[in-house]
């Protein structure tokens, strides 16, 4: 089963892609991850892409197109995969088709996640992440069992740097410019399902389920 996940940012996609991932043994590819651990490390796709992460703006298409047409010639590409973060533009969306033809695949759902502004904005603020393992939490919804740190291997929890409300502002208004066009491109052809992204991931994993006739 290959998926696209849509939605803006703080709508739950990484963390249902990780569900997903894990009950269905299918791979998981965060455009976001793939990028924040390039800027990490500071390889010249890292350094590329960084200051654009930071003023909450997109990486050029062909970048991160580039990423994906590699991954889709790799060995997990085979076993499916859900897409998060990726395609978030038109010219993405016609080169992943594009790809995905060559490579004789094809997606069969694309899911949209429908969150009240409000909800986003509570996720957003209050998540944290371990920069070891990539395990996320918030302080509230999902905290760890020892404030700040990881559960899993005990490493300081930190925020993203694209997360402040005012980062937030813009890559809310980049979605909106540039990737929910993408609804109407999918609807029109057939693959659209719109996930309610509200409530406890569990509720959130079965709507899920429901949508792609899983349940
Ligand atoms: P995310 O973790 O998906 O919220 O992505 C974090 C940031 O990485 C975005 O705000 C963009 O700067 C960049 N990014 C991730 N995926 C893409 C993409 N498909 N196209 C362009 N930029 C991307």
């Amino acid at each position: 089963m290959n998926l696209i996940l849509l939605g803006p940012p703080g709508a739950g996609k990484g963390t249902q892609a990780k569900r997903m991932s894990a009950e269905w043994g299918l791979a998981h590819v965060s455009t976001g991850d793939i990028l924040r651990d390039a800027a990490k490390k500071g390889t010249p796709l890292g350094l590329k892409a960084k200051p654009l992460m930071d003023l909450g703006q997109l990486v050029p298409d062909e970048v991160v197109n580039g990423i994906i047409e590699e991954w889709l010639k790799g060995p997990d590409a085979q076993k499916g995969f859900v897409l998060d973060g990726f395609p978030r533009t038109l010219p993405q969306a016609e080169a992943l088709e594009k790809a995905l033809s060559t490579a004789g695949m094809k997606l069969d759902a694309v899911l949209s996640f429908d969150v009240p502004e409000g909800t986003l904005v509570e996720r957003i603020s209050g998540r944290r992440s371990c920069p070891k393992c990539g395990s996320v939490y918030h302080v509230v919804e999902h905290p760890p069992a020892r404030s700040g740190f990881c559960d899993k291997d005990g490493e300081a929890l930190i925020q993203r740097d694209d997360d402040t409300a005012e980062k937030v502002k813009e890559r809310n208004r980049v979605y909106e410019q540039k990737t929910a066009p993408l609804k109407a491109f999918y609807g029109e052809k057939g693959l659209l399902k719109a996930v309610a992204g509200v409530g406890t991931p569990e509720g959130i994993f079965a709507e899920i389920r429901r949508v792609l006739g899983k349940a």
